[in-house]
């Protein structure tokens, strides 16, 4: 069985719903897994904030210019009175439970409920509009089996028992459709992936049923070669290795939630980049193999922020590098970069909310400089280090770019650059012209 997962803007509105309907219907039994409707989640968002401002007038205002949008999706998307009025009913009383959290105390248990209800509404929706057309569909709640642990990460036992026990009780679905996003944490309260986190979802139920694909479709022809929101003439990457796809996707690839890489990855479960704006373009597929002595694409990641510890004493001394490293350890702040020299080590974090203590720890073993406002550019191919040419070949691309750091060899995968972040447009379009655009 395949999974497919339809991004926001693939469900953004009645008739791109109907365009999906189209799409999951050719006979074969499967898991669809939705997001919320583009914009929703930021709309959720906002209503949060409000609410955390005790400003439950301005959130009610939204509230209702939402759920007039819904109800004017709901007259578009379906023929009969008969389904409009589910749809309405269904709606309404999620926008009636939405607005019961203008009334009380608002923390971050009640902003995980709000921000489930985009997934909630969209797969109703969707669901309704299959059975209206007779289609054998069924809503498998996400909430019933997407759990995570103590520490956060996913509860893969308890998810593959309790979404097989769900399976199991309808075996003749021909479509399941479920939420993305949204889950139980170990307390069972609701709780999410994370922003983007529908691929994920996608994943992890495909790990968890050993799916034959997992299908990933959204409104760009798969994995381009660089950021299409920065650089003119990026083209598709039709392949690519677990390893690299999961750099980009971690390294700013935004098609792609970072996470959603490992499940496929460890059950060696092909992934596939698709199109719902063009169904028949063949996408990226990313698998298990590499295309030997190719430089496949660039990403960037902002809001970096780079942190040099210089220490003479430090000259062949064992033991600083895991000092410094127990710091940022004790502060659970994860390092993207590292480069060492004899004489200091600089490393990068995107997570700033320990930095002043991160900091004033690190003074106690050398100089401690911090830049803020930084970006890695990571570009990512078959960079095998017995591979010559290629290392040159991407520096030319930066002759004119200030450089803090330049990280090599970690991977077979990936070399990565920090710059500032003025100069990530220039970077990018330069590394499209000297490694793309050029062929
Ligand atoms: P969805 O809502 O379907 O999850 P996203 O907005 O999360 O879609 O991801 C798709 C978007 O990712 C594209 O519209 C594109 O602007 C952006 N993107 C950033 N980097 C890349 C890249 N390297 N290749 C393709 N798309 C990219
Ligand atoms: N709806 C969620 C978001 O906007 C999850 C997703 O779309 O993947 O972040
Ligand atoms: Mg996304």
């Amino acid at each position: 069985m395949k999974v497919l997962k339809f991004g926001g803007t693939s469900v953004g509105s009645a008739s791109r719903m109907k365009e999906v309907a189209k799409l999951i219907c050719d006979g074969e039994q499967k898991i669809v897994v939705l997001s919320a409707m583009s914009g929703t989640t930021n709309t959720l968002v906002e209503i949060s904030d409000y609410l955390y401002k005790k400003n439950p007038d301005a959130a009610n205002e939204i509230i209702n210019v939402l759920e007039q949008k819904y109800f004017l999706h709901i007259e578009e998307l379906y023929n009969t009175e008969e389904y409009k009025q589910k749809a309405l009913d269904a709606v309404r009383s999620i926008f009636d439970y939405i607005r019961s959290f203008t009334k009380d105390l608002f923390t971050l248990f009640e902003e995980k409920v709000v921000l489930a209800q985009g997934e909630l509404i969209s797969t109703t929706m969707v669901n309704l509009y299959l059975n209206e057309q007779g289609v054998n569909s069924i809503l498998i709640p996400a909430l019933e089996y997407m759990r995570t642990d103590k520490n956060g990460e996913p509860d893969v036992l308890y998810i593959k028992q309790h979404l097989k026990k769900i399976l199991d009780q309808a075996p003749n679905a021909d479509i399941y459709i479920t939420q993305g996003y949204i889950c139980r944490n170990a307390y069972g309260e609701i709780d999410n992936l994370q922003r983007g986190g529908s691929d994920y979802t996608a994943s992890l139920i495909g790990a968890a049923i050993l799916a034959d694909e997992i299908q990933i479709w959204t409104d760009i022809d798969g994995m381009h070669n660089n950021d299409p929101r920065y650089v003119d003439k990026t083209t598709p990457v039709r392949h690519l290795h677990f390893e690299e796809a999961a750099e980009l996707a971690y390294f700013g690839a935004k098609i792609l939630h970072p996470t959603c890489i490992l499940p496929a990855k460890l059950n060696n479960i092909p992934v596939r980049l698709l199109n719902t704006m063009e169904p028949d373009a063949p996408g990226t597929l990313i698998s298990n193999t590499t295309e030997k002595n190719k430089i496949k694409a660039v990403a960037a990641k902002d809001n970096i922020i780079s942190i040099k510890i210089k220490s003479g004493r430090m000259l062949l001394a064992h033991g600083f590098l895991r000092k410094v490293f127990e710091i940022f350890e004790s502060y659970q702040t994860p390092i993207d970069m590292i480069t060492t020299s004899e004489v200091g080590v600089s490393v990068t974090i995107d997570n700033k909310k320990h930095l002043s203590e991160i900091v004033d720890d690190l003074k106690k073993y050398g100089t401690v400089t911090v830049d803020e406002g930084m970006v890695i550019i990571c570009v990512v191919g078959d960079l095998t280090w017995n591979n010559i040419g290629y290392e040159s070949q991407v520096l030319a691309a930066f002759k004119e770019i200030p450089v803090r750091m330049i990280s090599y060899g970690g991977s077979n995968y990936n070399i990565s650059f920090l710059i500032k972040a003025d100069d990530k447009k220039r970077a990018l379009q330069s590394l499209s012209d000297n490694l793309f655009n050029n062929q």
